[in-house]
Protein backbone atom coordinates (compact mmCIF):
# COMPACT_ATOMS: atom_id res chain seq x y z
CA UNK A 1 0.00 0.00 0.00
CA UNK A 2 1.77 3.10 -1.05
CA UNK A 3 0.92 6.32 1.16
CA UNK A 4 1.61 9.95 -0.16
CA UNK A 5 0.74 13.15 1.08
CA UNK A 6 -0.87 14.36 -2.62
CA UNK A 7 -1.52 12.34 -5.06
CA UNK A 8 -2.54 13.97 -8.79
CA UNK A 9 -4.50 12.53 -11.15
CA UNK A 10 -3.61 13.66 -15.02
CA UNK A 11 -0.03 14.21 -16.20
CA UNK A 12 -1.56 17.49 -18.39
CA UNK A 13 -0.84 21.53 -18.06
CA UNK A 14 -3.50 21.41 -14.72
CA UNK A 15 -2.01 18.71 -12.87
CA UNK A 16 1.92 19.30 -13.80
CA UNK A 17 1.10 22.75 -12.31
CA UNK A 18 -0.84 21.52 -9.66
CA UNK A 19 1.99 19.01 -7.87
CA UNK A 20 5.42 21.40 -9.22
CA UNK A 21 3.42 24.03 -6.75
CA UNK A 22 3.15 21.74 -3.63
CA UNK A 23 6.39 20.45 -4.15
CA UNK A 24 8.05 24.19 -4.64
CA UNK A 25 6.13 25.42 -1.62
CA UNK A 26 7.01 22.70 0.50
CA UNK A 27 10.90 23.00 -0.85
CA UNK A 28 10.41 26.84 0.14
CA UNK A 29 8.91 25.47 3.50
CA UNK A 30 11.47 22.97 4.65
CA UNK A 31 8.58 20.56 4.76
CA UNK A 32 8.72 17.00 4.23
CA UNK A 33 5.55 16.55 1.35
CA UNK A 34 5.58 13.31 -0.68
CA UNK A 35 3.79 14.45 -3.90
CA UNK A 36 2.65 11.49 -6.63
CA UNK A 37 1.78 12.31 -10.39
CA UNK A 38 -0.34 9.52 -11.80
CA UNK A 39 -1.37 9.34 -15.61
CA UNK A 40 -3.04 6.72 -17.33
CA UNK A 41 -1.40 7.05 -20.70
CA UNK A 42 2.49 6.24 -21.17
CA UNK A 43 2.76 9.74 -22.32
CA UNK A 44 3.12 13.13 -20.43
CA UNK A 45 1.76 16.72 -21.61
CA UNK A 46 0.81 15.06 -24.81
CA UNK A 47 -1.31 18.05 -25.39
CA UNK A 48 0.71 21.17 -24.57
CA UNK A 49 3.12 19.06 -26.73
CA UNK A 50 0.52 19.11 -30.01
CA UNK A 51 -1.17 22.41 -28.88
CA UNK A 52 -0.91 25.51 -30.93
CA UNK A 53 -0.19 23.21 -33.83
CA UNK A 54 3.56 22.21 -32.30
CA UNK A 55 4.24 25.68 -30.86
CA UNK A 56 2.19 25.78 -27.79
CA UNK A 57 0.01 28.78 -27.36
CA UNK A 58 0.35 29.37 -23.94
CA UNK A 59 -1.72 32.30 -22.90
CA UNK A 60 -3.06 35.84 -24.14
CA UNK A 61 -1.66 38.72 -23.33
CA UNK A 62 -4.75 40.14 -21.89
CA UNK A 63 -3.63 41.32 -18.37
CA UNK A 64 -7.17 42.53 -16.77
CA UNK A 65 -8.92 39.94 -14.74
CA UNK A 66 -12.45 41.11 -15.54
CA UNK A 67 -11.47 41.50 -19.51
CA UNK A 68 -9.72 37.64 -18.98
CA UNK A 69 -13.27 36.44 -18.01
CA UNK A 70 -15.12 37.49 -20.86
CA UNK A 71 -13.25 35.28 -22.91
CA UNK A 72 -14.94 32.16 -21.23
CA UNK A 73 -17.97 31.32 -23.00
CA UNK A 74 -18.69 29.23 -19.83
CA UNK A 75 -16.86 29.69 -15.93
CA UNK A 76 -15.24 33.05 -16.93
CA UNK A 77 -17.42 35.27 -14.29
CA UNK A 78 -16.95 32.42 -11.34
CA UNK A 79 -12.90 33.00 -12.86
CA UNK A 80 -12.50 36.85 -11.78
CA UNK A 81 -11.54 35.61 -8.07
CA UNK A 82 -8.86 33.20 -9.79
CA UNK A 83 -7.29 35.31 -12.35
CA UNK A 84 -6.83 37.65 -9.22
CA UNK A 85 -4.51 35.00 -7.55
CA UNK A 86 -2.86 34.22 -10.92
CA UNK A 87 -3.21 35.69 -14.32
CA UNK A 88 -1.47 35.54 -17.94
CA UNK A 89 1.45 37.86 -16.08
CA UNK A 90 1.85 35.24 -13.43
CA UNK A 91 2.38 32.73 -15.99
CA UNK A 92 5.02 34.54 -17.54
CA UNK A 93 6.81 35.09 -14.56
CA UNK A 94 6.46 31.48 -14.00
CA UNK A 95 7.83 30.49 -16.99
CA UNK A 96 10.77 33.05 -17.07
CA UNK A 97 11.93 31.67 -13.52
CA UNK A 98 11.70 28.31 -15.13
CA UNK A 99 13.58 29.00 -17.98
CA UNK A 100 10.96 29.99 -20.71
CA UNK A 101 10.61 33.29 -22.71
CA UNK A 102 7.28 33.90 -23.74
CA UNK A 103 6.84 36.33 -26.85
CA UNK A 104 2.77 37.84 -27.86
CA UNK A 105 2.14 38.25 -31.50
CA UNK A 106 -0.32 40.64 -32.89
CA UNK A 107 -3.30 39.25 -32.10
CA UNK A 108 -2.33 38.85 -28.67
CA UNK A 109 -1.63 34.64 -28.31
CA UNK A 110 1.54 34.07 -26.54
CA UNK A 111 4.08 31.02 -27.41
CA UNK A 112 7.18 30.55 -26.23
CA UNK A 113 10.02 32.43 -28.21
CA UNK A 114 11.79 29.02 -28.93
CA UNK A 115 8.36 28.08 -31.19
CA UNK A 116 8.68 24.93 -29.86
CA UNK A 117 5.84 23.13 -27.35
CA UNK A 118 8.68 21.07 -26.43
CA UNK A 119 10.30 23.91 -24.61
CA UNK A 120 7.03 24.17 -22.36
CA UNK A 121 6.79 20.63 -21.73
CA UNK A 122 10.24 19.97 -20.67
CA UNK A 123 10.10 23.14 -18.64
CA UNK A 124 7.06 21.79 -16.70
CA UNK A 125 9.30 18.17 -16.55
CA UNK A 126 12.08 19.84 -15.41
CA UNK A 127 10.14 21.70 -12.13
CA UNK A 128 8.62 19.19 -11.35
CA UNK A 129 11.93 16.65 -11.20
CA UNK A 130 13.30 19.60 -9.05
CA UNK A 131 10.35 19.73 -6.94
CA UNK A 132 10.81 16.06 -6.22
CA UNK A 133 7.17 14.79 -7.57
CA UNK A 134 7.02 11.02 -8.37
CA UNK A 135 5.59 11.01 -11.74
CA UNK A 136 3.79 7.30 -12.77
CA UNK A 137 3.07 6.64 -16.07
CA UNK A 138 1.02 3.58 -17.33
CA UNK A 139 -1.54 4.05 -14.08
CA UNK A 140 -5.40 5.03 -14.26
CA UNK A 141 -7.05 6.18 -11.02
CA UNK A 142 -10.86 3.78 -11.02
CA UNK A 143 -12.61 4.91 -8.05
CA UNK A 144 -11.81 6.75 -4.52
CA UNK A 145 -13.65 6.87 -1.07
CA UNK A 146 -12.81 7.71 2.29
CA UNK A 147 -10.29 5.86 3.56
CA UNK A 148 -11.94 3.25 6.37
CA UNK A 149 -9.33 3.12 8.95
CA UNK A 150 -9.17 6.91 8.50
CA UNK A 151 -6.10 7.22 8.84
CA UNK A 152 -4.90 9.21 5.41
CA UNK A 153 -8.52 10.37 4.60
CA UNK A 154 -8.85 9.16 0.92
CA UNK A 155 -8.05 6.02 -0.62
CA UNK A 156 -7.46 5.67 -4.05
CA UNK A 157 -8.28 2.39 -5.51
CA UNK A 158 -5.78 2.24 -9.57
CA UNK A 159 -4.88 0.13 -12.21
CA UNK A 160 -1.50 -0.11 -13.64
CA UNK A 161 -1.83 -1.08 -16.96
CA UNK A 162 1.75 -2.64 -18.21
CA UNK A 163 1.85 -4.72 -15.01
CA UNK A 164 -1.75 -5.58 -15.02
CA UNK A 165 -2.25 -5.55 -11.48
CA UNK A 166 -4.77 -3.18 -9.13
CA UNK A 167 -3.18 -1.56 -6.08
CA UNK A 168 -4.36 1.31 -3.38
CA UNK A 169 -3.05 4.68 -2.62
CA UNK A 170 -3.48 6.32 0.70
CA UNK A 171 -3.57 10.04 0.74
CA UNK A 172 -4.27 12.97 2.38
CA UNK A 173 -5.07 14.80 -0.69
CA UNK A 174 -5.73 14.26 -4.19
CA UNK A 175 -6.38 16.79 -7.16
CA UNK A 176 -8.36 15.32 -9.99
CA UNK A 177 -6.84 17.02 -13.09
CA UNK A 178 -8.21 14.56 -15.92
CA UNK A 179 -9.00 16.99 -18.70
CA UNK A 180 -12.16 17.03 -20.49
CA UNK A 181 -12.56 13.11 -20.80
CA UNK A 182 -15.95 11.46 -20.42
CA UNK A 183 -13.53 8.78 -18.25
CA UNK A 184 -13.67 10.28 -14.95
CA UNK A 185 -17.48 11.24 -14.78
CA UNK A 186 -18.50 7.79 -13.21
CA UNK A 187 -15.44 7.89 -10.85
CA UNK A 188 -16.88 11.31 -9.77
CA UNK A 189 -20.43 10.73 -9.76
CA UNK A 190 -20.23 7.96 -7.34
CA UNK A 191 -18.83 10.16 -5.23
CA UNK A 192 -21.62 12.77 -5.31
CA UNK A 193 -19.74 14.96 -7.38
CA UNK A 194 -21.83 16.93 -9.99
CA UNK A 195 -20.63 17.18 -13.25
CA UNK A 196 -22.59 18.98 -15.51
CA UNK A 197 -23.09 17.82 -19.61
CA UNK A 198 -20.60 17.98 -21.33
CA UNK A 199 -20.09 19.00 -25.34
CA UNK A 200 -17.82 19.86 -27.42
CA UNK A 201 -16.01 22.79 -28.25
CA UNK A 202 -14.15 24.97 -30.40
CA UNK A 203 -14.80 23.01 -33.71
CA UNK A 204 -15.23 23.41 -37.71
CA UNK A 205 -18.60 24.02 -39.81
CA UNK A 206 -19.41 21.74 -42.58
CA UNK A 207 -21.09 23.89 -44.79
CA UNK A 208 -22.10 22.29 -48.44
CA UNK A 209 -22.49 25.63 -50.18
CA UNK A 210 -21.56 25.87 -53.57
CA UNK A 211 -20.51 29.49 -53.18
CA UNK A 212 -17.59 27.95 -50.83
CA UNK A 213 -16.69 24.67 -53.29
CA UNK A 214 -13.26 24.87 -54.40
CA UNK A 215 -11.62 27.38 -52.90
CA UNK A 216 -10.04 25.34 -49.75
CA UNK A 217 -7.80 27.65 -48.08
CA UNK A 218 -8.98 30.91 -48.86
CA UNK A 219 -9.51 33.26 -46.33
CA UNK A 220 -10.46 36.74 -45.30
CA UNK A 221 -8.24 38.31 -42.59
CA UNK A 222 -11.61 40.09 -40.76
CA UNK A 223 -14.71 38.87 -41.42
CA UNK A 224 -17.87 39.31 -39.04
CA UNK A 225 -19.83 35.97 -38.11
CA UNK A 226 -22.89 34.84 -36.03
CA UNK A 227 -25.87 32.61 -35.65
CA UNK A 228 -28.53 33.97 -38.24
CA UNK A 229 -30.95 33.96 -34.99
CA UNK A 230 -30.47 34.11 -31.68
CA UNK A 231 -32.86 31.12 -31.13
CA UNK A 232 -32.66 27.83 -28.46
CA UNK A 233 -32.64 30.30 -25.61
CA UNK A 234 -28.99 31.39 -26.08
CA UNK A 235 -27.20 34.65 -27.03
CA UNK A 236 -24.35 34.49 -28.99
CA UNK A 237 -22.01 37.46 -29.07
CA UNK A 238 -20.78 38.23 -32.82
CA UNK A 239 -17.12 37.14 -33.75
CA UNK A 240 -14.61 39.54 -35.67
CA UNK A 241 -11.30 37.66 -36.86
CA UNK A 242 -9.50 35.64 -39.78
CA UNK A 243 -12.40 32.83 -41.37
CA UNK A 244 -10.41 30.34 -43.51
CA UNK A 245 -12.40 28.06 -46.02
CA UNK A 246 -12.11 24.33 -45.77
CA UNK A 247 -12.92 21.25 -47.93
CA UNK A 248 -15.52 20.61 -45.97
CA UNK A 249 -16.56 24.44 -44.87
CA UNK A 250 -15.55 26.94 -42.63
CA UNK A 251 -13.10 27.55 -39.73
CA UNK A 252 -10.48 30.11 -38.47
CA UNK A 253 -10.50 31.57 -35.55
CA UNK A 254 -13.82 33.68 -35.75
CA UNK A 255 -15.76 30.08 -36.28
CA UNK A 256 -13.97 28.20 -33.52
CA UNK A 257 -15.00 31.47 -31.50
CA UNK A 258 -18.16 31.24 -32.61
CA UNK A 259 -18.54 27.63 -32.18
CA UNK A 260 -17.33 27.96 -28.29
CA UNK A 261 -20.31 30.39 -27.38
CA UNK A 262 -22.70 28.20 -29.62
CA UNK A 263 -21.20 24.90 -28.06
CA UNK A 264 -24.70 23.98 -26.56
CA UNK A 265 -27.17 25.25 -28.89
CA UNK A 266 -25.13 23.47 -31.47
CA UNK A 267 -25.20 20.06 -29.56
CA UNK A 268 -28.73 20.86 -29.21
CA UNK A 269 -29.93 21.08 -32.88
CA UNK A 270 -27.34 18.39 -33.92
CA UNK A 271 -24.84 20.90 -35.28
CA UNK A 272 -27.79 21.91 -37.61
CA UNK A 273 -27.95 25.64 -37.64
CA UNK A 274 -27.34 28.41 -39.90
CA UNK A 275 -24.89 31.54 -39.66
CA UNK A 276 -24.48 35.01 -41.31
CA UNK A 277 -21.01 36.08 -42.17
CA UNK A 278 -20.33 39.52 -43.10
CA UNK A 279 -16.64 39.32 -45.20
CA UNK A 280 -16.35 43.09 -45.25
CA UNK A 281 -16.74 43.60 -41.79
CA UNK A 282 -16.83 46.42 -40.27
CA UNK A 283 -18.68 47.89 -43.89
CA UNK A 284 -22.08 47.64 -43.80
CA UNK A 285 -24.20 46.48 -47.14
CA UNK A 286 -25.06 50.60 -47.89
CA UNK A 287 -21.35 51.01 -47.56
CA UNK A 288 -20.70 48.32 -49.46
CA UNK A 289 -23.36 49.33 -52.43
CA UNK A 290 -21.59 53.05 -52.11
CA UNK A 291 -18.47 51.78 -52.78
CA UNK A 292 -19.48 49.24 -55.71
CA UNK A 293 -21.60 52.34 -57.38
CA UNK A 294 -18.68 54.40 -57.07
CA UNK A 295 -16.41 51.76 -59.46
CA UNK A 296 -19.62 51.19 -61.88
CA UNK A 297 -19.22 54.76 -62.38
CA UNK A 298 -16.13 54.94 -62.94
CA UNK A 299 -15.25 55.21 -66.96
CA UNK A 300 -12.09 52.40 -66.80
CA UNK A 301 -13.02 50.03 -63.62
CA UNK A 302 -17.12 50.42 -64.80
CA UNK A 303 -16.07 48.68 -68.78
CA UNK A 304 -14.46 45.48 -66.55
CA UNK A 305 -16.21 41.81 -66.26
CA UNK A 306 -17.35 42.30 -62.71
CA UNK A 307 -16.31 38.47 -61.55
CA UNK A 308 -12.92 39.26 -62.88
CA UNK A 309 -12.29 42.60 -60.83
CA UNK A 310 -12.87 42.44 -57.34
CA UNK A 311 -13.98 46.04 -56.10
CA UNK A 312 -12.52 44.86 -52.23
CA UNK A 313 -9.08 43.89 -51.80
CA UNK A 314 -9.45 41.68 -49.07
CA UNK A 315 -11.64 38.75 -50.78
CA UNK A 316 -9.25 36.93 -52.97
CA UNK A 317 -10.12 36.77 -56.65
CA UNK A 318 -11.33 33.14 -56.69
CA UNK A 319 -13.48 33.61 -53.66
CA UNK A 320 -14.76 37.16 -55.00
CA UNK A 321 -15.51 35.59 -58.56
CA UNK A 322 -18.17 32.81 -56.21
CA UNK A 323 -19.33 35.17 -54.37
CA UNK A 324 -20.59 37.25 -57.40
CA UNK A 325 -21.63 34.53 -59.30
CA UNK A 326 -23.54 33.44 -55.76
CA UNK A 327 -25.62 36.36 -56.22
CA UNK A 328 -26.86 35.62 -59.65
CA UNK A 329 -24.88 38.00 -61.73
CA UNK A 330 -23.82 36.55 -65.28
CA UNK A 331 -19.86 35.62 -65.73
CA UNK A 332 -20.28 37.71 -68.58
CA UNK A 333 -21.83 41.10 -66.68
CA UNK A 334 -19.14 44.05 -66.85
CA UNK A 335 -19.90 46.78 -64.00
CA UNK A 336 -21.68 48.77 -65.26
CA UNK A 337 -24.25 45.97 -66.74
CA UNK A 338 -25.36 45.64 -63.27
CA UNK A 339 -28.81 47.14 -62.51
CA UNK A 340 -28.84 48.62 -59.10
CA UNK A 341 -31.48 45.73 -57.53
CA UNK A 342 -28.47 43.61 -58.52
CA UNK A 343 -25.64 45.52 -56.91
CA UNK A 344 -27.81 45.85 -53.76
CA UNK A 345 -28.53 42.13 -53.66
CA UNK A 346 -24.22 41.82 -54.21
CA UNK A 347 -23.76 43.94 -51.34
CA UNK A 348 -26.20 42.16 -49.11
CA UNK A 349 -24.65 38.97 -49.85
CA UNK A 350 -21.18 40.15 -49.30
CA UNK A 351 -22.19 41.57 -45.85
CA UNK A 352 -24.99 38.90 -44.66
CA UNK A 353 -24.08 35.54 -46.23
CA UNK A 354 -26.75 32.93 -45.03
CA UNK A 355 -25.09 29.95 -44.90
CA UNK A 356 -26.42 26.67 -43.44
CA UNK A 357 -24.47 24.61 -41.03
CA UNK A 358 -25.23 20.42 -41.74
CA UNK A 359 -22.39 19.31 -39.55
CA UNK A 360 -19.35 19.86 -36.85
CA UNK A 361 -15.93 19.31 -38.30
CA UNK A 362 -13.97 16.28 -37.21
CA UNK A 363 -10.34 17.74 -37.34
CA UNK A 364 -9.84 18.53 -33.80
CA UNK A 365 -7.54 21.65 -34.33
CA UNK A 366 -7.88 22.83 -30.67
CA UNK A 367 -11.40 20.86 -29.36
CA UNK A 368 -11.66 21.39 -25.51
CA UNK A 369 -14.36 20.49 -23.51
CA UNK A 370 -17.02 22.43 -22.30
CA UNK A 371 -19.42 21.87 -19.19
CA UNK A 372 -17.45 19.77 -16.49
CA UNK A 373 -17.49 19.79 -12.48
CA UNK A 374 -20.61 22.39 -11.35
CA UNK A 375 -18.25 25.66 -10.08
CA UNK A 376 -20.39 25.60 -7.17
CA UNK A 377 -19.47 22.78 -5.54
CA UNK A 378 -15.81 24.17 -5.14
CA UNK A 379 -14.34 26.64 -3.02
CA UNK A 380 -12.78 28.74 -5.64
CA UNK A 381 -10.07 30.60 -3.32
CA UNK A 382 -7.94 26.72 -2.93
CA UNK A 383 -9.71 24.37 -5.70
CA UNK A 384 -11.02 21.93 -3.00
CA UNK A 385 -14.71 20.41 -2.77
CA UNK A 386 -16.87 22.05 -0.49
CA UNK A 387 -18.47 18.72 0.09
CA UNK A 388 -15.29 16.19 0.35
CA UNK A 389 -12.60 17.98 2.23
CA UNK A 390 -8.75 16.85 0.48
CA UNK A 391 -10.52 16.89 -2.62
CA UNK A 392 -9.37 19.17 -5.24
CA UNK A 393 -9.91 20.14 -9.48
CA UNK A 394 -8.07 22.10 -12.16
CA UNK A 395 -7.91 22.52 -15.86
CA UNK A 396 -10.57 21.41 -18.41
CA UNK A 397 -12.29 18.81 -16.03
CA UNK A 398 -14.05 22.12 -14.55
CA UNK A 399 -16.86 23.34 -16.24
CA UNK A 400 -14.71 26.30 -17.37
CA UNK A 401 -13.78 26.76 -21.01
CA UNK A 402 -12.20 29.29 -22.89
CA UNK A 403 -12.14 30.29 -26.72
CA UNK A 404 -8.98 29.81 -28.65
CA UNK A 405 -6.15 32.21 -28.30
CA UNK A 406 -4.32 30.55 -25.15
CA UNK A 407 -6.82 30.77 -22.82
CA UNK A 408 -7.92 27.61 -21.72
CA UNK A 409 -4.24 26.97 -21.03
CA UNK A 410 -4.37 29.83 -18.70
CA UNK A 411 -7.66 28.15 -17.10
CA UNK A 412 -5.07 24.86 -16.23
CA UNK A 413 -2.15 26.99 -14.90
CA UNK A 414 -4.41 28.68 -12.71
CA UNK A 415 -7.03 26.33 -10.99
CA UNK A 416 -3.43 23.80 -11.30
CA UNK A 417 -1.68 26.88 -9.03
CA UNK A 418 -4.79 27.74 -6.78
CA UNK A 419 -5.03 23.82 -6.22
CA UNK A 420 -1.10 23.58 -5.46
CA UNK A 421 -1.17 26.32 -3.21
CA UNK A 422 -4.44 24.59 -1.43
CA UNK A 423 -2.88 21.30 -1.22
CA UNK A 424 0.01 22.68 0.43
CA UNK A 425 -1.89 24.67 2.60
CA UNK A 426 -4.25 21.81 4.26
CA UNK A 427 -1.00 19.08 4.75
CA UNK A 428 0.43 21.78 6.65
CA UNK A 429 -2.23 22.64 8.74
CA UNK A 430 -2.98 18.92 9.37
CA UNK A 431 1.01 18.19 10.43
C1 LIG B 1 -5.02 19.64 -30.66
C2 LIG B 1 -5.23 20.59 -29.52
C3 LIG B 1 -4.53 21.80 -29.50
C4 LIG B 1 -4.72 22.71 -28.45
N1 LIG B 1 -4.03 23.88 -28.45
C5 LIG B 1 -4.22 24.76 -27.43
C6 LIG B 1 -3.46 25.96 -27.36
O1 LIG B 1 -2.57 26.21 -28.18
N2 LIG B 1 -3.73 26.84 -26.33
C7 LIG B 1 -4.68 26.57 -25.37
O2 LIG B 1 -4.87 27.39 -24.46
N3 LIG B 1 -5.38 25.40 -25.39
C8 LIG B 1 -5.15 24.51 -26.38
N4 LIG B 1 -5.85 23.33 -26.38
C9 LIG B 1 -6.69 23.01 -25.22
C10 LIG B 1 -5.74 22.56 -24.07
O3 LIG B 1 -4.79 21.66 -24.59
C11 LIG B 1 -6.49 21.91 -22.92
O4 LIG B 1 -7.52 22.76 -22.48
C12 LIG B 1 -5.54 21.61 -21.77
O5 LIG B 1 -4.51 20.74 -22.22
C13 LIG B 1 -6.25 20.97 -20.59
O6 LIG B 1 -5.29 20.57 -19.66
P1 LIG B 1 -5.64 19.54 -18.52
O7 LIG B 1 -4.37 19.31 -17.76
O8 LIG B 1 -6.84 20.00 -17.77
O9 LIG B 1 -6.10 18.21 -19.27
P2 LIG B 1 -5.25 17.24 -20.27
O10 LIG B 1 -4.15 17.96 -20.92
O11 LIG B 1 -6.30 16.61 -21.10
O12 LIG B 1 -4.63 16.19 -19.25
C14 LIG B 1 -5.41 15.26 -18.54
C15 LIG B 1 -4.63 13.98 -18.39
O13 LIG B 1 -5.31 13.14 -17.48
C16 LIG B 1 -5.16 11.80 -17.89
N5 LIG B 1 -6.24 11.00 -17.27
C17 LIG B 1 -7.56 11.03 -17.55
N6 LIG B 1 -8.23 10.17 -16.77
C18 LIG B 1 -7.31 9.58 -15.99
C19 LIG B 1 -7.39 8.58 -14.96
N7 LIG B 1 -8.56 8.03 -14.61
N8 LIG B 1 -6.24 8.19 -14.35
C20 LIG B 1 -5.04 8.74 -14.69
N9 LIG B 1 -4.91 9.68 -15.65
C21 LIG B 1 -6.03 10.10 -16.29
C22 LIG B 1 -5.24 11.89 -19.41
O14 LIG B 1 -4.65 10.77 -20.02
C23 LIG B 1 -4.50 13.20 -19.68
O15 LIG B 1 -3.13 12.99 -19.97
C24 LIG B 1 -5.66 22.39 -27.41
C25 LIG B 1 -6.35 21.18 -27.43
C26 LIG B 1 -6.15 20.29 -28.48
C27 LIG B 1 -6.90 18.98 -28.48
Amino acid sequence: MQVQDVVVVGGGSAGFFGAIRVGELAKMQGASVKVLLIERSEKLLSKVLVSGGGRCNVTHACFDPAQLCTYYPRGGKAMRGPFNRFQPRDTIDWFKDHGVELKTEKDGRMFPVSNKSKTIADSLLHAASMAGVEVQTGVSLQSFGRDAEGQQGLRLECYHHSEARSFSILTKTVLFATGGTTGMQKILSEAGITVTRTVPSLFTFVIEDERLKDIPGLSVPMAAVNFSSQSYGHTTPQQIGPILVTHWGLSGPAILRLSGWGAYRLAESGYRDAIKVNWLHPKSADEVFDVMQKLRSDSTFGKRIAVANPAFSQIAGRMWRKFVLGAMIAETARWTDIPNRSLRNLAEHLTGMELAISGKGVYKDEFVTAGGVDLAQIDLRTMESKQLPGVYFAGELLDVDGVTGGFNFQNAWTTGWIAGGGMFERISADN
